[in-house]
């Protein structure tokens, strides 16, 4: 058993998206072998609708994934293939765009106005790029929830956890995406297998994680000897963390209990050339996509 050491602790940083909307961005355009197989990841928490009304209208998106995930207020979706829906409050859209999608996705507040939810990039693999487009849409009641004796509570959206198993399939990168609430004043330990790159986020309360990289059981006795361990405080919310390699996170919670998401997958290790909302191997596939746009060749002929 080896904790993951956390890397890096970095707060999420205020973006302008779409037409206008006022986001956190935890990490995108940057180096995308950082996360791989995740791109990019958006907070869209905000209490003032002119901040977030105009939404994202029709843009492309080729060769990934988007995970959208509200907690408040909702998301009316609409695109090229005809699909159209509204993700409510705890629900879930997978989006595989593969050869080529155009889409819009418009959020709305609460009644009071709010507004909150993430979406995740994931990266597909060249074999999976030019892939039939696929979506996942998931209710909240869908979305298996375990809570463990001491109040712990973890929604299970895709992988498997606890015994339970996430309603969404995913694609190429088996992603394990965990919403997960600790109670006040606990210490647990979650375990991630540990071929994934994993991060956390971490958006309601404050916690610690602890970085060691000793065996927990040597980290633990020397907890209880009263030594020094190196525990990474994270005061304040929209706060990302980066882990390394090992095979489980801990997690101390502080007197509110601490809310993130845990997420991980499995490295996909090829060449990104990544153009906005479209991602491929080679900047010729960029190129082609362009054209593709330009031409009206986009999207592509249903089979
Ligand atoms: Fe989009």
């Amino acid at each position: 058993m080896s904790i993951r050491p956390t890397l890096e602790t970095r707060l999420a940083q205020p973006t302008m998206e779409g037409a206008g909307v006022h986001l956190h961005r935890a990490f995108g355009f940057q180096d995308p072998s950082e996360l791989d197989p995740f791109l990019l990841f958006d907070d869209f928490r905000n209490d003032m609708p002119a901040h977030f009304e105009k939404g994202f209208p029709w843009h492309p998106h080729r060769g990934i994934e988007t995970i959208t995930y509200v907690l408040e207020g909702t998301v009316d979706h609409g695109d090229s293939l005809g699909n159209i829906g509204t993700l409510g409050a705890g629900d879930v859209q997978w989006m595989t765009a593969g050869s080529g999608i155009l889409h819009q996705e418009m959020p709305h507040g609460n009644i009071s106005g709010q507004m909150h939810g993430f979406q995740l990039w994931g990266n597909l693999p060249a074999a999976q790029k030019m892939t039939a487009p696929r979506y996942q849409d998931v209710t909240a009641e869908d979305i298996p929830i375990v809570i463990d004796d001491d109040g712990t509570r973890v929604k299970v959206i895709t992988g498997n956890f606890w015994g339970k198993k996430g309603p969404v399939d995913g694609i190429a990168a088996d992603p394990q995406y965990l919403d997960i609430f600790v109670p006040a004043g606990r210490k647990k330990t979650f375990k991630i297998d540990t071929s994934r790159r994993a991060f956390a986020y971490v958006f309601e309360g404050a916690g610690a994680f602890v970085d060691a990289s000793a065996p927990s059981g040597v980290l633990l006795e020397k907890e209880l000897a009263g030594q020094e361990v190196n525990i990474r405080d994270l005061s304040g919310d929209r706060t990302l963390v980066r882990f390394g390699t090992g095979d489980e996170v801990i997690v101390q919670s502080g007197p509110e209990g601490v809310r993130f998401l845990l997420i991980s997958g499995a490295p996909i290790d090829e060449p990104v050339a990544w153009h906005g909302p479209i991602v491929m191997n080679t900047k010729e596939e960029i190129r082609k996509a362009m054209l593709d746009l330009k031409n009206g060749t986009f999207i592509q002929p249903k089979h």
